[in-house]
């Protein structure tokens, strides 16, 4: 499918997502057709009827574009979800029903796509999930519980499941190497009428207070006199907590935090890439889902008319079978990078088979997933540990595409294959895989437990980002983007990734990326105008054009000029996601609409 076929779509979205979410929940995920589209245009989209007047201006601003001129520009004009004008608003006057907002010189960049992270299951967590992601104290944490607990019935689980970790969190702000978890009476302090569960990561440790330890207590795990919890009863007491909060009413209402979490960072669209398929006992982790029903509650938000960011869904597969039986029937079943402007399906990732090994079923998987025409998307933690040693992860994975690719030529650049995280590709590799035209999504995720690593091969934490981008300005070179890969190993907030990019700091100011950084407008633009690519949808999405869809951020400081260590403190003041305002930190004046 051409990216012109997608732009002239006609079916409404809002039609189509209740067909989507109707399917989903008689089994038949996102197979949707276009029968049955008849349900009501939902409350939301009433304003667009056939009023001419623009429905919001934003005036007075520094709007960085992202556009091929790298154009500043001072206002915007919005209308029916897209730019209508970007400059001056000179063509669009001002109507009757035109909200119009006074920016103040403050910086506007596109709305961020993260175009690997784990969206869905942040959406599926039990509890009130509560992001830690941008705490650096003991009181910060705090607050962020009490702020929480504010809003939520006595008695009610707050949860915080991955996304952060305790070497950010200190408990001497003036001492970066004195990070910890909060302690049982720390949190008590903070949330004396709620249960609580901080869990790190995958599978903790994990801290609790009084009265979850006496939850968990009466459940048979076992919880320190402090709180803290190890072993595997962080994953037990995860486990308790799905399988006796987790209803379809509080998983909706899971999708919605995250998306308003989401909005708040300013992250307008995310290419989910899946969990590990669920068990249902205790040896699933924060990373477990059910990977053939989480993405119900997802659905059932936008059929609402709720759905406030984009999601875009590839399908994990990991079978150790040889002949792959789920993958050969998603591949028959299912339709890749089909949907409408708010969720839409993707490729196969971001793993298309249990292991990467000669004797795995990875290189079978590529061919299968190339000959139906779907795009692969994998991704590589490993390197070489000295230049004579075992082939790394990526390179067996790029052999892989290589073959896929001879047997079904030009699949890999035309359906735009991708290798994520990478923090110990080689140019030799890169050089590979640029041949073939496959691409790169890079990620910060090594700046909460990073560290610099013992090989030779790669002296730095990685990924090697300025070698990759320099990679990328020569004529045809590797195609890169920018991702999280959250929330559970990783942050969702943007500027974290986009601080270890461009300083090469972990969490604890230690430099473990030495050489690799890469400039602000860099980074910036593999996060945005980089990344539509990563969707099949750089005509829609990732800078601030006329004709394209209306996705921005005003941020509460300046990007360009803060100082290092305040960029982990940008967020949105005003989120626009398809012309509608999503998010409003009550910062900036308007007038009319
Ligand atoms: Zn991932």
């Amino acid at each position: 499918m051409t990216t012109d076929n997608r732009k002239n779509r006609s079916f409404s979205r809002r039609k189509f997502m209740k067909t989507a979410a109707a399917a989903a929940a008689g089994g038949a995920l996102l197979a949707g057709s276009a029968h049955g589209m008849s349900k009501p245009e939902s409350k939301k989209r009433h304003k667009r009827a056939s009023n001419p007047d623009p429905d919001l201006m934003l005036v007075n601003g520094r709007i960085h574009t992202m556009d091929a001129a790298h154009r500043i520009v001072s206002s915007v004009t919005i209308k029916d979800g897209r730019f209508v004008e970007v400059g001056y608003s000179h063509r669009h006057p001002q109507g009757s029903g035109t909200r119009v907002i006074d920016l103040r010189g403050r910086t506007v960049v596109p709305g961020i796509i993260d175009n690997h992270n784990h969206m869905v299951l942040m959406g599926n967590r039990p509890g009130h999930h509560t992001p830690l992601e941008n705490a650096y104290s003991i009181p910060d944490v705090q607050a962020i519980y009490a702020a929480r607990a504010a809003g939520i019935p006595h008695g009610a689980w707050i949860t915080t499941v991955g996304g952060f970790h305790s070497n950010h969190i200190y408990a001497n702000p003036a001492d970066a190497t004195s990070g910890r978890l909060p302690t049982r009476a720390e949190l008590d302090a903070a949330v004396p009428n709620n249960p609580a569960f901080i869990e790190i990561g995958f599978t903790g440790p994990a801290v609790t207070n009084s009265a979850g330890k006496a939850i968990f207590e009466s459940q048979g795990i076992t919880v320190s006199d402090t709180g803290a919890m190890s072993g595997n009863n962080p994953s037990r007491a995860l486990l308790y907590l799905r399988q006796t909060l987790l209803t379809p009413a509080e998983r909706r209402r899971s999708v919605i935090d995250a998306m308003n979490y989401a909005a708040s960072v300013g992250v307008t669209t995310h290419l989910d890439q899946g969990a590990f398929q669920a068990t249902n006992t205790a040896s699933d982790g924060a990373a477990h889902e059910d990977n053939f029903t989480m993405h119900i509650p997802f659905l059932e938000v936008y059929g609402q008319g709720d759905g406030i960011v984009r999601l875009r869904i590839n399908f994990l597969h990991m079978e150790s079978d040889p002949n792959t039986p789920e993958l050969v029937q998603r591949l028959k079943n299912a339709f890749p990078f089909f949907g409408d402007d708010m969720v839409r399906t993707g490729g196969i990732g971001e793993f298309i088979a249990q292991g990467t090994s000669a004797t795995s079923p990875f290189a079978a998987a590529a061919q299968k997933v190339a000959q139906a025409g779907w795009r692969a998307e994998v991704h590589s933690l490993g390197r070489r540990q000295t230049a004579t040693s075992n082939p790394a992860d990526f390179e067996l994975e790029i052999m892989g595409f290589e073959a896929a690719n001879a047997a079904f030529p030009g699949i890999v650049r035309e359906t735009r294959w991708v290798i994520a995280h990478v923090p110990g590709i080689t140019q030799e590799w890169i050089d590979r895989l640029q041949t073939i035209g496959g691409n790169l999504s890079l990620t910060g995720w090594q700046y909460l437990a990073g560290n610099l690593p013992t090989s030779s091969v790669a002296p730095y934490a990685g990924p090697p980002f300025r070698m990759i981008v320099d990679s990328g300005d020569r004529p045809d070179g590797i195609h890169s983007g920018m991702s999280s890969d959250g929330m559970q190993i990783a942050p969702m907030n943007p500027w974290l990734h986009m601080y270890y990019a461009t300083t090469g700091l972990n969490a604890r100011r230690v430099l473990i990326n030495p050489g690799q950084q890469i400039t602000r407008q860099e980074v910036l633009g593999l996060y945005t105008s980089r990344n539509g690519w990563f969707l099949h949808e750089e005509e829609q999405l990732g800078s601030i054009e006329e004709g394209k869809l209306a996705d921005l951020v005003v941020l509460n400081s300046d990007y360009f000029s803060v100082s290092d260590d305040d960029l982990k403190k940008i967020r949105s003041v005003l989120t626009v996601v398809d012309g509608e305002v999503v998010y409003n930190a009550g910062v900036l004046r308007w007038h009319g609409g």
